[in-house]
């Protein structure tokens, strides 16, 4: 899960990491109030988004009066910033900025390890200094055992080319910085600009923080950080019926037991549809007991999603056998009724396969394929989709009954 930069800044100030203080508002008079409250001089109205280059994009501005914070706020409030909506600003004390430099920490996962990066040229974009001027960003991997302590913060400093009076005062936030990752469960952890101010002192003045949600059961706390109101509405309808549901861009819906199940399916897809131009739309593991109605609630999920031209179930029958879940899959689609209307390939295998294809043979129903093995039903699956694709690019009208409504 991603966090807003105010509630980055939150946790980092729970931490101890020194940040300016700040209010939220949603409208222009709540960011006029925002910044009376705050205090007399500069303030900073920064859109709250989940992406980087706001400053870039004129979503960070200065004000300085709650008249210019309120005139600020309503430029900024409904901006689009590479594809999401503002709905909130933080309004923030402003930084008198000496210099800006660039720290994060994060889960190296190709070196296997934690990743402390760090700059002396911060507040632009991190990519772009990574690219063309590689050797002005140190990166120092971490022990997860040590983590950052003084010692690894002054080699981190020191890497990067700070002088021995700049990292005396930059380390101890270092430290924290690594607490927060820590004791948080954080994948990210990012501060750019962490800024020197003019009389000397170290803010993180942006936040940027990843938490880990396999560890979301030991920080019970974070469940309020959670933002329901920008995640995919199919996202959030599978999570409520307790699915395990991740939307991709492609247009084969993919369901099956077994999480190692599913990821290979995608891979067989991914590759039967490679020549086509169709990819996987989903991860969907319905887990252990495919019951009709778990398998109601996954397909309604998945039919429900327009980019998706035909579904691919792949279940492999363990303790719940193939006919339950051929039984399953015939009363889903009874429960679905008119909601049901993209082809279906059923690949069943294991335990009591021959029952499972029978009750399938037996209901005939007109949108479900069967297919014996996994790449031929991946196959099947992906040109029914290239087929569905073309079709429905054609001009002509759908032969439905009812009024159009493009
Ligand atoms: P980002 O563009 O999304 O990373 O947003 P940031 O929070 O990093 O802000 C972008 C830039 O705005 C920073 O690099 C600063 O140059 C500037 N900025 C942000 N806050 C302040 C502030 O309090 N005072 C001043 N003077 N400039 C600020
Ligand atoms: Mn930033």
């Amino acid at each position: 899960m991603d966090l807003y930069e105010y509630q980055a800044r939150e946790m980092f100030g729970a931490h101890g990491v020194p940040v300016l203080p700040g209010i939220t508002a949603t409208t222009p008079e709540e960011a006029h109030d925002a910044a009376g409250r705050l205090h007399d001089g500069l303030v900073v109205v920064k859109a709250q988004v989940k992406t980087g280059g706001r400053g870039k994009a004129g979503g960070v501005k200065l004000a300085r009066s709650p008249q210019e914070a309120h005139d600020r706020a309503e430029e900024i409030l409904g901006m689009d910033i590479k594809g999401h909506t503002v709905h909130t600003v933080l309004i923030a004390e402003g930084a008198d900025i000496a210099a800006e430099y660039y720290f994060s920490i994060l889960l190296d996962r190709s070196n296997r390890t934690h990743l402390a990066m760090c700059s002396r040229e911060g507040g632009m974009d991190i990519e772009t200094l990574a690219r063309e001027r590689p050797e002005a960003l140190a990166r120092v991997p971490l022990s997860p055992f040590r983590g950052i302590d003084e010692g690894v913060a002054h080699e981190i400093l020191d890497a990067a080319g700070f002088t021995p009076e700049e990292s005396a005062r930059i380390a101890p936030v270092l430290v924290l910085l690594w607490e927060v990752y820590r004791d948080e469960d954080a994948t990210l952890v990012e501060v750019n600009p962490l800024v020197s101010t003019d009389d000397g002192g170290i803010i993180a003045l942006d936040g940027k923080v990843t938490l880990d949600d396999n560890a979301a059961f030991r920080h019970p706390d974070h469940a309020a950080l959670a933002d329901t109101s920008s995640e995919d509405p199919r996202e959030a309808a599978a999570k409520a019926a307790g699915l395990n549901y991740v939307r991709l861009e492609g247009e084969v819906g993919i369901i099956g037991n077994g999480a190692g199940l599913v990821m290979s399916t995608l891979d067989v897809v991914a590759l039967a549809g490679e020549d086509l131009g169709v990819r996987p739309a989903n991860f969907l593991d319905i887990g252990g007991g495919a019951s009709a109605e778990v398998m109601a609630r996954g397909l309604d999920v998945i039919l429900g999603d327009e980019q998706v031209r035909s579904v691919l179930v792949n279940v492999f029958g363990g303790i719940t056998a193939c006919d339950e879940v051929a039984r399953g899959i015939i009363g889903a689609l009874e429960q679905l009724g008119e909601r049901a209307h993209k082809p279906l390939v059923v690949r069943l295998d294991g335990n009591k396969v021959a029952e499972g294809r029978e009750i399938l043979a037996a209901a005939a129903h007109p949108l479900v394929h069967m297919s014996d093995t996994m790449d031929g039903a991946a196959r099947l699956a992906a040109e029914l989709a290239a087929a569905s694709a073309t079709t429905s690019a054609a001009p002509a009208a759908p032969p439905s009954s009812g009024p159009a409504t493009a």
